[in-house]
């Protein structure tokens, strides 16, 4: 298996965005005090992601079996079926920006540093999905994730990180919880049609939604 970290994912988040996604006006003194965090974040903050180029050894109907951890996901087994190439890979806001965060005690602040993480996840997952757009794929690039389905635990974290000498900084906790809490992990895949876990996912009124719930799909 290849493993490729990429460190040097630029953060560069303008002010409209930024005070778009806290839904402040422009002109405020909230949103002044918001763009100059977000400045003082922009000098600080290192978005990282890793992934792994690896091929599934065997397959059953529930499970993939990828460099000898067996990955339990009926799902999973199903959406790869077309292909044997697959890229598990660790995104991540970064500690140098957590760090950073975890000095900031007034409430406001603190809201809009939570912000700035997340948008710091966002440029990470952004620069990993670039690069693997860059190597020419066949076909539409789809990404699941342990935790997000009940069809595959969070517990399959832990075998997930096993397959990396190089986490980005991210550490799982007991829990299978990430720290950065602002980072994500899962399986990039490539098939016919793209599937999001958000079609499956009946949760309301989720900000973060990409596609409408379809149980039946
Ligand atoms: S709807 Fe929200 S919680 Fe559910 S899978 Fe999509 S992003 Fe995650």
């Amino acid at each position: 298996m290849i493993e490729t970290a990429l460190e040097n994912i630029p953060f560069e988040i303008n002010d409209s965005q930024f005070l778009l996604s806290l839904k402040l006006p422009e002109g405020s003194s909230e949103a002044e005090e918001a763009v100059q965090l977000l400045k003082e974040a922009c000098s600080i903050a290192r978005p990282k992601a890793v992934y792994i180029e690896a091929y599934i050894e065997s397959r059953t109907e529930d499970a993939v079996v990828i460099d000898g951890q067996t990955f339990n996901s009926r799902l999973l087994s199903i959406n790869t079926k077309s292909t044997h190439r697959l890229f598990p890979y660790i995104a991540t806001c970064g500690i140098e920006i957590e760090q950073w965060a975890g000095s900031i005690t007034d409430p406001l602040k603190a809201y809009f540093s939570d912000m700035i993480m997340q948008l710091a996840l966002k440029s990470a997952v952004n620069g990993l999905v670039k690069h693997l757009t860059e190597k020419r794929l066949r076909g539409k690039l789809s990404c699941m994730n342990p935790g997000a389905l009940k069809d595959w635990p969070i517990s399959e974290q832990k075998k997930l990180f096993s397959l990396f000498t190089n986490t980005v900084g991210v550490k799982l906790t007991d829990s299978f919880l990430m720290i950065p809490v602002k980072s994500s992990s899962g399986i990039y895949f490539t098939s016919d049609k793209k599937f999001e876990n958000c079609e499956l996912c009946p949760r309301e009124n989720c900000p973060s939604r990409r596609a409408a719930y379809r149980p039946d799909c």
